[in-house]
């Protein structure tokens, strides 16, 4: 990975250009910034000490990196709501990895615990830091203490949301005789839509229950005194990432949210900034930028997780809310065998009341057009000459190579996915536009991600009437001359 985009730095392979066909040519990427349209602020360059445990290889560091997950979460302002799948990670000496079932959301409390519980997440950082250190401790006794307090140092005084609490709690106490009264943290978009500002604690304001405030509900983060239960934070807040992921935003740099738009200068209207192009931009390496996120470990594999789930959701949500546009009623035919048939039918079986349209990648409309495709191939050319089997493997030079100091593949599923993706392209590139095996009229294939994430490829080549194999010989002379 040695040439950077013209745009905005990231690295490539060359393999991964769009536009230009030989080395004279600049070469244009659209995965990192689609061709410039992408324009982000550099994030700020982590503190030293941070720098320190996500790079370092001494004993220190090393434990760090080994319980990243549980430092984060110690130290997140919110928690992590969300069903994770242990099972796969049942009897195996390999690397731990992240899968969830269902939804996945954050969590924030009121800044007083309920009766009888100890306070957690940002209920913390009201108190002493002595008392939030020894409660951070107790509930995590395998963590280094020395390792912890300073990392607590370090959130409490960088992290701009840190300073936050202790105010809001001291002006809700004043109105502690008020029953539903609240402070609710509404950014102040500047005019660079990609920077917020976040307001000071001496411009904290109290909200009344009923006095009209409430214009924004539902899109703030709300704190309260007590009472209220678990309030979600919705995933197009700007703060969504960086509340629960502090070691990666030490100094809370705000995120994606809805009114990002992309770079495009001469429209006026320019397009939305999409969850999965945000998070693509930010996956990249650049020259001269900390990546701290890639060097995460687990912390790294929990978010690509997180934010994928959450751009995914978006989606479905955008589905759901706009079922007249993709014209769900073509699909009502099952409404109808309800009525005709409504004796003998299971209605627990039946149908779904939320359509998703073939478009949706991975639903049941998409893997059931993409079966039928499939299908009437076989049914069309009869026969299937070749099935060829391509599968990943960590030690690729590729990827290897791009390893930061001290990391495996499972550290970096995203190089991973790159590599495969480029291998899958000069394959099938050797085999439609080459023809290695001769003329090649269908193809099918699909991409599984097998159960340790490594990717493989199952693909199926028709070939035209003269090349078809037909003996143990042709088969040996057709892959000799490939390998060759
Ligand atoms: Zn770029």
């Amino acid at each position: 990975m040695d040439i950077a985009c013209c745009h905005c730095g990231a690295l490539h392979w060359f393999e991964e250009r769009v536009v230009s066909r030989s080395r004279h040519e600049l070469p244009a990427f659209s995965l990192c910034c689609d061709h410039g349209q992408v324009s982000l602020p550099m994030p700020p360059d982590p503190p030293a000490f941070l720098k320190y445990l996500f790079s370092s290889s001494d004993l220190q560091a090393t434990e760090f990196r080994t319980h990243i997950r549980q430092y984060n979460a110690s130290l997140a302002f919110t928690s992590l709501g969300v069903a994770l799948d242990q099972s796969i990670n049942a009897g195996g000496r390999a690397q731990p990895i992240i899968r969830i079932h269902g939804e996945i959301c954050h969590h924030h409390g009121s800044l007083l615990p309920e009766d009888g519980r100890t306070p957690a997440y940002a209920q913390l950082y009201i108190y002493d830091p002595q008392y939030a250190l020894d409660q951070r401790m107790r509930r995590n006794t395998n963590l280094r203490r020395d390792t912890m307090e300073s990392l607590q140092q370090l959130i409490s005084t960088s992290h701009p949301y840190a300073g936050l609490y202790k105010p809001a709690y001291q002006i809700l106490t004043e109105y502690a005789h008020v029953p539903d009264v609240s402070i609710r943290l509404s950014l102040k978009p500047s005019r660079d839509l990609r920077r917020y500002n976040l307001p000071t604690a001496n411009e904290l304001a109290v909200i009344m229950p009923g006095d009209g405030s409430d214009v924004n509900a539902g899109r703030d983060i709300v704190l309260r005194l007590n009472g209220g239960g678990l309030q979600r934070i919705n995933d197009g807040h700007p703060a969504y990432a960086c509340l629960h992921y502090v070691l990666f935003h030490p100094h809370g740099e705000h995120g994606w949210h809805y009114n990002l738009r992309m770079n495009q200068l001469d429209r006026e209207n320019p397009r939305r900034l999409s969850q999965t192009d945000y998070y693509a931009y930010q996956l990249q390496m650049r020259r001269g930028q900390f990546p701290i996120i890639l060097r995460g470990g687990h912390l790294f594999q929990q978010w690509l997780v997180d934010m994928w789930a959450s751009a995914e959701q978006n989606r479905l949500n955008y589905l759901r809310l706009h079922q007249d546009d993709i014209r769900a009623s073509l699909y009502s035919g099952i409404v109808d065998a309800v009525h005709d048939h409504a004796e003998d039918l299971d209605f627990s079986n039946l149908g779904r009341r939320i359509i998703l349209p073939s478009s949706f990648t991975g639903g049941p409309c998409h893997m059931q057009q993409c079966t039928q495709d499939a299908l009437a191939l076989a049914h069309y050319f009869r026969k299937i000459d070749i099935f060829m089997t391509v599968t990943c493997n960590p030690q690729w030079k590729e990827i290897t190579r791009e390893l930061l100091p001290g990391q495996t593949a499972t550290d970096r599923p995203e190089l991973v996915a790159w590599v495969f993706e480029m291998k899958k392209k000069a394959i099938l590139k050797d085999v439609l536009k080459t023809g290695v095996f001769g003329r090649v009229v269908a193809h099918v294939y699909s991409i599984e991600f097998q159960k340790r994430g490594l990717p493989h490829m199952h693909l199926l080549i028709f070939l035209d009437d003269p090349y078809t194999l037909r003996s143990a010989a042709d088969i040996d002379t057709r892959c000799l001359l490939w390998l060759c």
